[in-house]
C-alpha cells in the first residue's frame, strides 16, 4: 500500500492572512514547492502563541502543514525573517503590499515555482535592508516577474513591420516597441524614450544578486511607471487595489 504523506515541510512567505473566529487565522503562503497555499493558523492570536510571529504579512519561515481533506493546518512553524523594518515606513510597506498581491495574483496553487519563490524573496530582502529607492526595486520586480510569467516584452524592433528604428513607442497590447509609422497608423502606444528602453534590458539580461547597483534616473522612473502599470493592467486584465495606494502615497509625497 502506498503510504500517504501528510505532514508537508515547507518553505514559506506570508502573502495574505484573514483573521477568524476568536484567535484563528487563515493565512495564504507562497511555498516554492506547493505554490500558492491556503493554511489555517488555529489559535495564532493568543497571547504567547507561537505561531503569531509567523502568520505576519512579509514573514519567510520554515512551516510544516498537516494536509486535511481539502485544506492544510500549519503544526509547526519558525521565522527565517519577518521582515520587520518594512513595517515602520509608510512607503515601504506601500511597495512591498504591491509586491505581495501581484505575487499572490499570479501564483498557481499548488504549482512549484521555485523562481517566483526566490524573486520574491529578494524583493523583500531589498525593500527591508537597502538603501535602494523603493519604486526602483518594485519596478525591477516587475520586469523580471513578466519576463518570468512569458511576457518578456520585444525591445530590439517595431513588432508590427519588423523596423529597426531610432524612436519607439511602447505598446502594452503587443507587448513591446511599435515605430513611428505604425504608431501612426492607429495603433496605440506610450512614448518611450531610449533610456528607457536600454534600463529594461538591462534589467531583464541583470542577475537580480546585483540590482543593489541599479540607478534610475527620475525621468525614466517616471516613464517606467507609467508603462509597466499598463502592461501589467493589460497582462492581469485589472488593476491591483495597492497599486492604486502607491499612486496615493507618491501624491503626497510630491515629487
Ligand atoms: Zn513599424
Amino acid at each position: 500500500m502506498k503510504k500517504v504523506i501528510r505532514h508537508l515541510p515547507t518553505q514559506g512567505v506570508v502573502l495574505r492572512y484573514t483573521n477568524f473566529r476568536e484567535a484563528d487565522r487563515m493565512v495564504t503562503l507562497l511555498s516554492p514547492t506547493l505554490g500558492k497555499i491556503s493554511v489555517m493558523a488555529r489559535g495564532c492570536r493568543k497571547p504567547n502563541s507561537r505561531f503569531l510571529s509567523a502568520t505576519e504579512l512579509f514573514c519567510y519561515g520554515d512551516y510544516v502543514l498537516y494536509k486535511k481533506d481539502d485544506f492544510h493546518v500549519m503544526t509547526q512553524a519558525s521565522v527565517n525573517d519577518s521582515f520587520y523594518d518594512i513595517r515602520n515606513d509608510l512607503e515601504k510597506l506601500s511597495y512591498s503590499s504591491y509586491i505581495l498581491e501581484l505575487t499572490e495574483e499570479v501564483a498557481s496553487p499548488g504549482q512549484e515555482d521555485n523562481h517566483l519563490f526566490y524573486l520574491l524573496l529578494q524583493t523583500l530582502s531589498y525593500l527591508c535592508y537597502s538603501d535602494l529607492n523603493p519604486k526602483d526595486i518594485t519596478h525591477a520586480f516587475e520586469i523580471k516577474l513578466m519576463d518570468h510569467l512569458g511576457y518578456r516584452p520585444i525591445l530590439d524592433r517595431c513588432m508590427i513591420c519588423g523596423t529597426k528604428n531610432k524612436s519607439y513607442y511602447f505598446d502594452v497590447r503587443q507587448g513591446g516597441l511599435i515605430c513611428g509609422s505604425c504608431h501612426n497608423m492607429g495603433e496605440t502606444g506610450y512614448n518611450i524614450q531610449m533610456g528607457t528602453i536600454k534600463t529594461i534590458e538591462y534589467i531583464l539580461n541583470m542577475d537580480f544578486k546585483r540590482l543593489n547597483i541599479l540607478k534610475i534616473p527620475t525621468s525614466t522612473s517616471k516613464e517606467l511607471d507609467r508603462i509597466l502599470e499598463a502592461y501589467i493592467i493589460e497582462r492581469m486584465e485589472k488593476k491591483l487595489k495597492t497599486r492604486q495606494f502607491i499612486q496615493e502615497f507618491d501624491h503626497i509625497k510630491g515629487p
